[in-house]
């Protein structure tokens, strides 16, 4: 993996805000690097109000930039391509931490396939698509629902025949045991 030009978020530990006070002065009490990951954790205490919070540090390897469709360019989001995941996966058994690290291995892919910093919405779509269908079939039908703008059912025919029947036989038992209401 090359990672020359990478720049580390969040290094200015003076400039970290206490979330409940706004104050700069918090200590770090403990601190934990995830390897696969490659972030660190620290658990930090606010010196104002006591409040106790975590911040992580993520090596970020560029400035990544995304074309839309209509072709307007604005910086890659990573908690907007969080956010898009969680709710394709809402009641379905994906935990929060296998969320995290599908949108980290999507992150880090754009990162290190691309030639240039600008990568397409449709490219980050594809992605998660196929990562979507080996982590849960049905959240893979609501993602690509979305991110295809279909408008027919007949849509949801013809992606739901491209879903492996081992796929589907996998997600039985991911059936969550919760009502709607
Ligand atoms: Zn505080």
């Amino acid at each position: 993996m090359c990672l020359h030009g990478g720049l580390l978020i969040a290094t200015v530990i003076s400039d970290m805000r206490c979330p409940y006070c706004n104050s700069t002065d918090s200590r770090v009490t403990d601190s934990r690097p995830d390897t696969e990951d490659a972030i660190i954790r620290r658990r930090r205490v606010c010196n104002d109000c006591g409040a106790k919070f975590t911040t992580v540090e993520r090596v970020q390897m560029r400035d990544l930039m995304v074309r839309k469709n209509s072709g307007k360019i604005e910086a890659f989001d990573r908690e907007k391509l969080r956010r898009s995941i969680k709710l394709a996966c809402r009641n379905r058994d994906v935990g929060d931490e296998q969320i995290e690290k599908l949108v980290t291995s999507i992150h880090r892919r754009l990162e290190t396939e691309t030639a240039d910093d600008t990568v397409t919405s449709a490219m980050v779509g594809q992605m998660v698509s196929d990562s979507l269908l080996n982590l849960d079939p049905i959240a893979f039908v609501r993602f690509a629902s979305v991110y295809r703008k279909f408008s027919r059912i007949s849509d949801f025919k013809k992606i739901i025949d491209q879903i492996p029947e081992a796929a589907d036989d996998a997600a039985v038992c991911h059936l969550p045991k919760t009502s709607l209401f």
